[in-house]
């Protein structure tokens, strides 16, 4: 079991200075047991109660990582999704949406307008924790290393210079589409893609896919992956996520 405590240790080894992490929600109680459980996890903890409070506090603190609320007072969290990803300064910081489960087509919305993540209310502590360990190792290493030109994944091996996918050690043969879907959502461990995003990463901008061709895609990769086929994720009503290594 994943503790608190090694959660904070394992903070500890991947940075020395600790990360501020700011809390977007309007319930209060929420916003309490999140700012409490943050600080003892090892993070600084900043609060905001509404969309007004949130744009403020993120100007002035400048914050390393955020958790959204997607319903608030005033201006609400997509909007400032949206901002802040327009605003140069921002555009890179860590955003992880709190949601409600009747939100799903909100949460496609605020993928696709940039978040990292999202997790559903009521959550876990232990697993939102999680969550932001894990959007923050994602981003570090995005840093590190952005130009793979070997993805290993257990058995799976993806050569995303040469267009090459082995299956423990035989190459497999995929069309061009297939291939792209798999390097797009490889290429990104653990983010949840909507549709949408995947037609994008794949055919560029306004390309017109439906939803369906994408499951199609998704259904013939899966069928050629094999006994890797468990890499590629259903995220039901958002979309895909390539399973992350840890
Ligand atoms: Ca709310």
């Amino acid at each position: 079991m994943l503790s608190e405590t090694s959660n904070e240790l394992m903070w500890g080894f991947m940075t020395e200075q600790k990360l501020t992490v700011l809390v977007v929600e309007d319930e209060e109680d929420i916003l309490a047991l999140l700012h409490f459980n943050l600080i003892k996890a090892g993070y600084n903890a900043d609060c905001a109660a509404d969309g007004e409070e949130a744009l403020r506090a993120i100007a002035d603190k400048k914050p390393d990582l955020i958790l959204l609320d997607l319903m608030l007072p005033g201006i609400d969290g997509l909007e400032i999704c949206r901002r802040l990803r327009e605003d140069e300064s921002t555009s890179d910081t860590p955003i992880i949406m709190l949601t409600a489960r009747s939100e799903e087509e909100d949460v496609v919305r605020g993928l696709e307008l940039g978040a990292d993540d999202y997790v559903t209310k009521p959550f876990s502590v232990k697993v939102l924790l999680a969550r932001i360990q894990s959007v923050v190792r994602r981003r570090s290493s995005l840093q590190q290393q952005p130009d793979h030109e070997e993805l290993v994944c257990g058995d799976l091996v993806i050569h995303t210079g040469r267009s090459i996918v082995t299956v423990g050690g035989q190459p497999i043969d995929l069309t061009f589409t297939e291939f792209k879907v798999l390097e797009a959502l490889a290429g990104r461990q653990g983010w949840v893609f909507t549709r949408y995003q995947i037609v994008n990463a794949v055919r560029g901008e306004d390309y017109a896919v439906t939803d369906r061709a994408v499951d199609v895609q998704i259904a013939g990769l899966r069928k050629k992956l094999g006994s890797c086929s468990h890499y590629v994720e259903t995220v039901r009503g958002i979309g895909y996520r390539f399973k992350e290594d840890v």
